[in-house]
Formats: C-alpha cells, structure tokens, sequence
C-alpha cells in the first residue's frame, strides 16, 4: 500500500496542490461564505467560480481538492484543511 504513505507525507501532499497557502486560504473563506449563503449544491461550483477568476487551472485545483476528499464544495471545507495540505518541510536557517 505504497499510495497510502505518500498520501500522508506532507511534501508529497503540498506538491500536489496548485495553490499556494494565501490561495488556499481565499479559496477557503471564498467556498465557506458561498456555502453559507447558498448551500452546498454537491458540486464544486463556488470552487472552481473562484479558480475561474483568479485564472488558475480548474481542473488541476478540482482532482488536487478531490484527493483530499473535496468532492463538492461543503466537502472542501470539511476535509481540506490549509494547515495540512500545506505543511511544508521546514529549512532551519532560512530567514
Ligand atoms: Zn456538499
């Protein structure tokens, strides 16, 4: 079960998200406020109006979010968090 270590090594996980962690974090709060005004519809649709709009590449976000159970957008909000995802391995003396 090889796929289920690198799915749990933090640099493995941050190599496969497109965004960086301000990006991340706007799409989260972006997903949350359009959830709580509309609903979670099943679909990705606040997710990818927001990666339409800031021109990242939709369908790359979509299957990176999806790894992390994001399947619709209540879903990114509940299974991707940007602390996780984004755990980047730290380099001591850089400042
Ligand atoms: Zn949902």
């Amino acid at each position: 079960m090889a796929n289920e270590n690198q799915k749990d090594h933090p640099a493995v996980r941050a190599a496969r998200m497109p965004l960086d962690a301000a990006q991340l974090e706007e799409l989260l709060d972006h997903v949350d406020d359009a959830v709580l005004t509309d609903g979670c519809d099943h679909t990705l649709n606040a997710t990818e109006a927001w990666a339409r709009r800031r021109g990242l590449d939709v369908e790359r976000l979509r299957q990176a979010l999806q790894r992390y159970g994001g399947f619709c957008d209540c879903e990114v909000l509940m299974n991707v968090d940007a602390d996780e995802v984004l755990t980047l391995p730290r380099q001591p003396g850089r400042s």
